[in-house]
C-alpha cells in the first residue's frame, strides 16, 4: 500500500495530491502530522482502499477524526505502522516473560535463604541434644531440601517456557521484519530495503542496474491492472533469478522498475547479466491468463553504472537513471553503461 503512495508521490501528480490531501484534512480540522498525511493522501487518491473507506465512515457520521483514530487506522493498514504496533506488542510480552521468570528467581532465593535459616538453627540446636532431637532435625531439615529442590525444578521448568517463548517471539519479529522489506506483489525486496542494501554495498566498490519495463503504461491501458501485475511478476521472476548468485540484490525499485546491486562486481558481469534477461524477457510470448490471448513480447531497458571513488548511493542511482534514459532515447530493449562523465554532473534525485 505505502509503495503505491511512493510512487504517486513521485509521479506527475504528486504536488496536487499533496495539495489535496492537505485541503481535505484542513477542511475536516484534521491535525496535520506525518500519520495523518499519509492515510489523508490514500484517502484522495484511492477509492476504495480500507483507509478510504475508514476515513469517509468517520466524515459521514460527522465524527471528528481524532489522532487517536489516525494511529488506530495507521497501526491496522500502514506497514510502517503495523510494524510499530507489532514492536509494542512485543516488548510488552517481552517484559512480561521477564517479569514472571525475575519473580521465580525471586521465590527460589527467598526459599534458599528459609533453607540456609533452618540450617543454622539446627546446628545451634543438635549440640547437646539426645537422638530423638536429631531424628526431628534431620525429618526437617529433608522436608527443608525437598521444597528447595521443588522449587528449583519449577524455575527450570519456567525458565526453558521463557526461552522458547522468546524463541517465538523473535521469529515472529523476524517474519514482520521480512514482510515491511519485502514487496507483495513481487517478494523481491522493497524500495526500503533496496536503500539500505545500497548504502551499505556503498561502503565497498559496487555495480548498480536500474532496469524498467518498457511501454509499460501503454500496456496497462491496453490489458487492464490485473494483466499488468502479471507482466510486473514475470520481469520480477526473471531479474530476481539474477541475483540468485554471489551476493547480488535485486529489488522493486518502483513501479515497474527494478534494481540489481552487484557488490565488488564489475559492470562488463553486470551488463552480461543484464543482457541475458533482456534477451530472455523478449524472446516469451505471454499469455493472458483470462483469454489466453497473446499479450506479445514485452521489452526491458537497463541502466548500468559502476561506483566512482566518493561517489554517494544518489549520485550512483542517478548515473545508472541516466544510462537507462539513454537506453529509451536509444529505442529501447537494450542496456547502456554509464558513462563516467555524468558523475561530475550528477544532481540528487528526488528521494
Ligand atoms: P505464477 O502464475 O504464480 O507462476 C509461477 C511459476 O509457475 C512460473 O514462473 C512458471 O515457472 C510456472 N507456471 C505457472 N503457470 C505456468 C504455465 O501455464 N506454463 C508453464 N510452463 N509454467 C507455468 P515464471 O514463468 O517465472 O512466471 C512468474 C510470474 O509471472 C507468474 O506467476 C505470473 O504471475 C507471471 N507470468 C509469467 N508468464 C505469464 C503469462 O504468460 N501470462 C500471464 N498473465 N502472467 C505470466
Amino acid at each position: 500500500m505505502s509503495s503505491d503512495i511512493d510512487s504517486l508521490l513521485r509521479g506527475a501528480k504528486a504536488y496536487e495530491l499533496a495539495k489535496r490531501a492537505i485541503d481535505a484534512m484542513e477542511a475536516h480540522r484534521v491535525w496535520p502530522t506525518a500519520v495523518n498525511f499519509e492515510l489523508w493522501l490514500h484517502y484522495v487518491s484511492s477509492k476504495d482502499s480500507e483507509v478510504t473507506q475508514q476515513i469517509a465512515s468517520v466524515i459521514e457520521s460527522g465524527e471528528q477524526f481524532t489522532e487517536h483514530m489516525g494511529e488506530e487506522l495507521a497501526a491496522k493498514h500502514l506497514p510502517s505502522g503495523k510494524l510499530s504496533g507489532e514492536l509494542i506488542d512485543a516488548g510488552k510480552s517481552l517484559t512480561e516473560e521477564l517479569d514472571s521468570v525475575s519473580r521465580a528467581i525471586e521465590s527460589a532465593r527467598e526459599t534458599s535463604e528459609a533453607y540456609g535459616q533452618q540450617l543454622a538453627t539446627a546446628s545451634e540446636s543438635l549440640q547437646g541434644e539426645d537422638a530423638e532431637a536429631v531424628r526431628v532435625m534431620v525429618e526437617t531439615l529433608s522436608q527443608a531440601t525437598r521444597r528447595v529442590r521443588d522449587e528449583n525444578s519449577a524455575l527450570e521448568n519456567q525458565l526453558a517456557e521463557t526461552t522458547d517463548e522468546l524463541g517465538k517471539l523473535r521469529e515472529h519479529l523476524e517474519q514482520v521484519r521480512r514482510e515491511a522489506m519485502t514487496d507483495g506483489l513481487t517478494n523481491l525486496a522493497n524500495r526500503k530495503a533496496f536503500d539500505e542494501a545500497l548504502e551499505a554495498a556503498c561502503q565497498g566498490p559496487v555495480t548498480l542496474a536500474i532496469v524498467d519495463i518498457d511501454h509499460f503504461k501503454s500496456f496497462n491501458d491496453t490489458w487492464g491492472h490485473q494483466t499488468g501485475d502479471q507482466v510486473i511478476r514475470y520481469v520480477a521472476s526473471v531479474i530476481g533469478r539474477i541475483a540468485e548468485a554471489g551476493q547480488r540484490f535485486a529489488a522493486r525499485y518502483g513501479g515497474e522498475e527494478f534494481a540489481v546491486i552487484f557488490p565488488g562486481e564489475a559492470p562488463g558481469v553486470a551488463l552480461q547479466a543484464l543482457e541475458q534477461a533482456r534477451e530472455e524477457i523478449s524472446s516469451r510470448i505471454l499469455k493472458r491468463r483470462s483469454t489466453n490471448e497473446d499479450l506479445g513480447a514485452i521489452t526491458i531497458s537497463g541502466g548500468i553504472a559502476e561506483k566512482q571513488p566518493g561517489e554517494t548511493p544518489v549520485m550512483l542511482l542517478e548515473r545508472a537513471d541516466e544510462a537507462l534514459y539513454a537506453s529509451k532515447n536509444a529505442g529501447r530493449n537494450r542496456n547502456t553503461l554509464a558513462g563516467l562523465d555524468e558523475a561530475s554532473k550528477a544532481k540528487p534525485r528526488a528521494a
